[in-house]
């Protein structure tokens, strides 16, 4: 959000199972020729870098630079693909209608963070496109993270806020719940509440939401529970570490309690201690740590990026991508 305010050689991988991802032990690489690691598959389109706003913080360079670094990382084996088409159907599950004309119009400024930008609606669909992607690869047991941007966790129903224009995350849960997943949980680390998505998924049925954020910070809300699949985990600003990852640890227990078939991830990356937008302590090695917890899961995930608006955003994904890989 949001501005203060307002995939090799793949040997020994059985490709379908995944087994390698749940199997190997960090600290033994290095990935030369015999490689137990497992490749990751980024979903992006460079489509996604074409629209900006002068000084806004969620801009073209946060994927551009990151795509450099991934493009770049020794010992890295990715597989790129694109975002996958999009039936409007898999939408209106998430988006009213009037929603949906609004975004395809594009007239005005939704508000102060989250502009009208010419063909925003086309962009955003694109985004859920990777979400879906992502999707895919976790159900073939491959590590993935669709990097795209508008991000969309603040996207509630109706209404397109805090740079976020459709539910992305939300939407793909609905389709996973729609297509053979019985339940599936969603973990935000993104340093802001992820509000459109607990108002897509609050109530529904095998959906499982939790949400790490700073508060106060935007949008101001997530201070409590809602409905009885919705928990929310608010930490004040400038909140040490180490005590900020265990916020974390007991949120993800508390959707492994929910004994979910699939894990989506919200994979925001501004509860960074320099970024610009908010006042958390996390440092590199911290989202390491987050991408090998969730490795060590077990379960199939999908990732879709959502905030993180420092210039270190490239670091940050990369070391998120080497815990989920086990390196
Ligand atoms: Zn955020």
């Amino acid at each position: 959000m949001d501005r203060g305010g307002a995939r090799t050689a793949q040997p020994r991988r059985d490709r379908d199972s995944g087994i390698a991802s749940r199997s190997h032990h960090a600290g033994v690489d290095p990935c030369s020729e015999i490689c137990l690691h497992p490749g990751v598959i980024l979903i992006t389109d460079e489509r996604c870098t074409e629209y900006h706003s002068p000084g806004h913080p969620e801009r073209p360079e946060r994927i551009r630079g990151t795509l450099a670094k991934l493009r770049s990382l020794p010992g890295l084996k990715i597989t790129w693909e694109k975002p996958v088409a999009v039936d409007p159907g898999v939408l209106l599950r998430a988006h009213t209608t009037q929603h949906l004309q609004r975004l395809g119009e594009a007239k005005s400024d939704f508000d102060g963070d989250t502009p009208a930008h010419p063909g925003i609606f086309d962009h955003a669909v694109r985004g859920v496109g990777g979400g879906l992607a992502a999707l895919a690869a976790a159900r073939r047991g491959e590590p993935n993270l669709s990097l795209l941007r508008p991000p969309g966790h603040h996207a509630t129903p109706s209404r397109a806020m805090g740079f976020c224009y459709l539910g992305t995350i939300a939407i793909t849960v609905l389709e996973a719940l729609e297509t053979g997943s019985k339940r599936v949980a969603v973990l935000d680390f993104d340093v802001h509440h992820g509000n459109g998505t607990e108002a897509i998924l609050a109530g529904k049925k095998g959906a499982f939401f939790a949400s790490i954020h700073q508060h106060p910070c935007y949008p101001g809300t997530g201070l409590a529970d809602v409905a009885d699949n919705c928990f929310n985990y608010p930490v004040p600003p400038e909140h040490p570490r180490l005590e900020y990852r265990k916020v974390i640890e007991r949120a993800l227990e508390r959707l492994l309690a929910q004994k979910p078939d699939l894990l989506a991830v919200s994979a925001g990356f501004d509860a960074y201690a320099r970024d610009p937008i908010a006042h958390e302590t996390l440092e590199t090695e911290d989202f390491h740590w987050l991408g090998e917890r969730i490795r060590k899961t077990g379960l199939p995930v999908f990732n879709i990026l959502e905030g993180g608006y420092s210039d270190d955003l490239p670091e940050l994904v990369a070391a998120y991508l080497k815990g989920l890989t086990g390196r």
